[in-house]
């Protein structure tokens, strides 16, 4: 099935009480019991589950060809219910060129609580087998990684984790879906904040893992999810799954448009560098075309001169975009991203951050090139 038709159909909700179309939200955080004590429908408190969240998730694992799908409250959530499943004393390999929060999450949470970390490029398949101890757990990869884009090999990855006996987990947010599916390169746990472009209308927080497998991960991944209770609340989930029906025909026009900016500022003499997957000038441009399909994403970075005070100018002289963080609504944002990292981030001090949305693509050109002539 195609990914439009299977993103409208997995969303919908068989109603049997009043043959609704769309979705009802059911808001009781309790369910009742039948006289010999049975729950009817396997709901019994929505810390548990609940029908919209139970739409949510399946629809989560049928996208990414997964087979449990699990949501959170947020991205973080997520993320760290996969690193509480962990113990302490396990080593967690990942890089320095991800979202800095789940940086921020290990050194400042799971490292007082014993979890023990590498920060390696994995774009370097040697600096990760160098990286790797005995006691190494998981894999913890982003590609493309926010907000330099690097791209990190996911089928030469899974492969040397699975060769240690580790789990590969995949930071998929960017990509989407529709982009990239890690658990077809051999990933076991794809993550998703569906903040972005599942929700994609700048309105709703939330996070997803999708494990290829069933078995004891799922289990303890559910056990975390309920006991730790960061889960999403029925409306939440009601918006994020309306949002993946439209998810596949948003992303490939926002891919469509990205890669025309993406060529255009390239050209730009104020413009020093331009970071996306999809330029034939990118160091990974195959991998990129490898292991992406549909186009390279809404997603696009780049480096003006003058640092960040530079970068601020060009961010404060746009009208069309919108300068505020976050990223795959509709409308288009843009960052000076040092400002949202500490100062041990590897981002340079002028580098834009661009999330591209569903405006005109020549109003978004327009916009730039006035911003970038005043700057
Ligand atoms: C936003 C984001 C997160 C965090 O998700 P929240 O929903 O904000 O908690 C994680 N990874 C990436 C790549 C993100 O862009």
């Amino acid at each position: 099935m195609n990914l439009e038709t299977l993103a409208i159909q997995v969303t919908r909700f068989h109603d049997a009480n009043a043959s609704a179309v769309t979705t009802p939200i059911y808001l009781s955080t309790t369910y009742e019991r039948d006289a010999e004590g049975n729950l009817p429908h396997g709901f019994l408190y929505t810390r548990g589950n609940n029908p919209n969240r139970d739409l949510l998730e399946k629809s989560l694992a049928a996208l990414e060809g997964g087979t449990v799908g699990l949501a959170f409250g947020s991205g973080m959530a997520a993320i760290s219910a996969l690193f509480q499943a962990l113990k302490p004393g396990d080593h967690v390999i990942t890089t320095p060129f991800a979202y800095y929060a789940a940086q921020r999450l290990l050194v400042d949470v799971f490292e007082p609580w014993g979890l023990e970390f590498s920060l390696v490029d994995t774009s370097n398949l040697e600096e990760v087998e160098k990286a790797v101890r005995p006691t190494t757990k998981l894999f913890w990869l982003e590609t493309p990684s926010n907000p330099l884009l690097y791209l990190t090999d996911l089928q030469a990855l899974s492969q040397l984790a699975h060769s240690v006996g580790a789990l590969c987990a995949v930071d998929n947010t960017w990509a989407t879906p529709v982009l990239q599916n890690p658990i077809a390169f051999g990933a076991d746990v794809v993550m998703h904040s569906t903040t972005k472009y599942f929700g994609g209308h700048s309105d709703v927080l939330g996070g997803a893992l999708v494990l290829a497998q069933d078995g004891e991960l799922a289990v303890r991944l559910r056990q975390i999810q309920n006991l730790t209770g960061g889960v999403p609340s029925p409306f939440d989930c009601w918006l994020i799954t309306r949002g993946i029906q439209t998810m596949p025909l948003r992303v490939k026009a926002q891919s469509a448009s990205a890669l025309p900016i993406a060529q255009w500022l390239e050209t730009h003499p104020a413009v020093e560098r331009v970071h996306y997957p999809g330029l034939t000038s990118h160091p990974q441009h195959e991998i990129a075309k490898a292991q992406m399909k549909n186009g390279f994403g809404g997603m696009l970075s780049f480096e003006v001169r003058g640092g960040l005070p530079g970068a601020k100018k060009v961010a404060g002289a746009l009208k069309v975009f919108t300068q505020a963080t976050s990223l795959g609504g509709v409308e288009s944002l843009i960052e000076p991203r040092k400002i949202y990292e500490g100062p041990d981030s590897p981002t340079p001090d002028g580098l834009l951050r661009v999330s591209v949305g569903l405006e005109h693509l020549d109003d978004l050109i327009a916009d730039l090139d006035q911003a970038l002539k005043n700057a």
